[in-house]
């Protein structure tokens, strides 16, 4: 009986550890310090359709604050991926199906942390861009936009130091469907990645 029940417990805890799979990978890079990671918003050029000036701002600034090592610094007339020592983000009309893009614009190769085995070097400056030819909408009144909340939680992912994960539900995942609000939430994988990388100084 004891015996019995050694044996189903051990095989339960085989079945939860088997079921933990993680598929972030990194960009090898990440801040050295959270002074350095902070972004400014420029709005112009924002999309005029589907949501307010100050829906679009709060919802790439809910994207933002997903990422504990990121911080808001108000706005900037920067735009662009430029290296202008700012970290803009800013809108743009992209190519393709492409709803945002995170460029690396500075990175100083002379300075790296080895962390969790992982090689990252120091980022100096990030440029994130939002794609201002897609209709950006909300769950409530969705037809065939996009959450612009879920996309920026994915594009300040990169700009924290994320690559893609193979995970279909996590927010690092690549690609996301139209009406799909579930990004802005992080997923554990989502989690785990942040942690590979900020849990060593
Ligand atoms: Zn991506």
């Amino acid at each position: 009986m004891k015996r019995a029940n050694r044996i189903l417990l051990s095989a339960v805890l085989l079945a939860v550890s088997a079921s933990v799979v993680f598929g972030y990978t990194l960009n090898g890079r990440k801040w050295f310090s959270s002074s350095d990671a902070s972004f400014r918003l420029n709005s112009s050029s924002a999309p005029s359709c589907c949501l307010s000036a100050s829906q679009l701002q709060n919802q790439i600034l809910s994207g933002l604050g997903a990422w504990g090592i990121l911080s808001n610094g108000g706005s900037t007339s920067a735009s662009g991926a430029k290296n202008d020592g700012v970290n803009a983000i800013s809108w743009a009309k992209l190519g393709g199906t492409t709803l945002g893009v995170t460029s690396y614009v500075t990175t100083d190769t002379g300075q790296s942390q080895l962390c969790n085995g992982n090689l990252l070097y120091r980022f100096v400056e990030v440029d994130v861009r939002f794609n201002n030819a897609f209709a950006w909408q909300t769950s409530s009144t969705c037809t065939n936009g996009f959450d612009l909340a879920g996309v920026a939680t994915h594009e300040f992912g990169h700009a924290a130091g994320l690559g893609h994960s193979s995970v279909p539900a996590a927010t690092m995942y690549p690609s996301v469907a139209a009406c799909d609000f579930s990004k802005s939430s992080l997923d554990s994988d989502d989690r785990a990645g942040y942690s590979a990388i900020y849990s060593c100084h």
